[in-house]
């Protein structure tokens, strides 16, 4: 951090210096900015995506919440409820409370991208149902990864600032576990959302020629999941490379 403002402010650095910090400002670019650029990418795409086809309604002019009950039935499962829930693309399936929780648009529209992310959230239901192993897997590392969410950053600054190996070790480890949590994410959510795009088509829930617009809301929905996920990933190089190489 310290040293990106040197590199700003220091024009009267020696030659083999300059490319010294050249090279650090390329690392920086690499691990840090260029992740964010791609994040920050991925996101604007599926708020676009979710922009254009939430104003898209589906021939059927069934609600996200009729969708949602009906896939459900239609695949046996009766103790699952589905849900309104404040905020803007706030959708998710809550395993422990056996909810499918809709965004009050998403809830109460049926536009395309509507069904699309219903269908998804009921994806995660049915392969809660079916004991989806991912799914378990992903449960399981829960506690570790959010304990890691909350303490990796702040060891690894700790480590760094008081100069402790072992803190900074701790942080990164807690760390790598919140990304593992991350990694783990990308089958679930790509399986939640091909199960989605199969039941909306094969229900009539979608007619063939609004398969597309749909499913372009869920594949850039999953490009936000594996940008974050090789921002994590980037980071995590980061520090073990600052861990191993001292200061770098
Ligand atoms: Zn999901």
């Amino acid at each position: 951090m310290f040293d990106t403002w040197r590199w700003a402010t220091g024009n009267n650095l020696s030659p083999s210096v300059v490319l010294d910090k050249r090279d650090g400002k390329v690392k920086m670019l690499l691990y840090i900015f260029l992740p964010m650029i791609i994040v920050g990418l991925a996101q604007w795409k599926v708020r676009k995506a979710f922009k254009k086809y939430s104003q898209v309604p589906a021939e059927r002019r069934m609600s996200g919440a009729q969708v949602a009950q009906s896939l459900l039935s239609e695949n046996g499962i009766h103790d699952v409820e589905v849900e309104e829930v404040e905020g803007d693309l706030s959708d998710h399936y809550d395993p422990k409370d056996r909810k499918v929780r809709l965004s009050t648009q998403n809830y109460r529209s049926g536009s395309l991208a509507g069904l699309a992310i219903a269908a998804h959230e009921v994806g995660h239901a049915i392969q809660d149902a079916k004991g989806y192993f991912p799914l378990h897997i992903r449960t399981q590392v829960l506690p570790v990864a959010s304990l890691g969410d909350k303490l990796g950053f702040p060891l690894i600054i700790a480590g760094m600032l008081f100069n402790v190996s072992g803190l900074l070790n701790w942080g990164i480890l807690f760390f790598a576990a919140a990304v593992l949590f991350q990694v783990i994410t990308l089958p679930v959510e790509f399986n939640a959302s091909s199960r989605a795009m199969e039941l909306l088509a094969r229900g009539g829930y979608l007619l063939p020629e609004e398969v597309p617009g749909a499913r372009k809301v869920l594949n850039a929905a999953a490009m936000t999941y594996v940008a974050a996920t090789a921002a994590s990933l980037m980071t995590l190089l980061h520090y073990v490379l600052l861990a191993r190489g001292g200061d770098d």
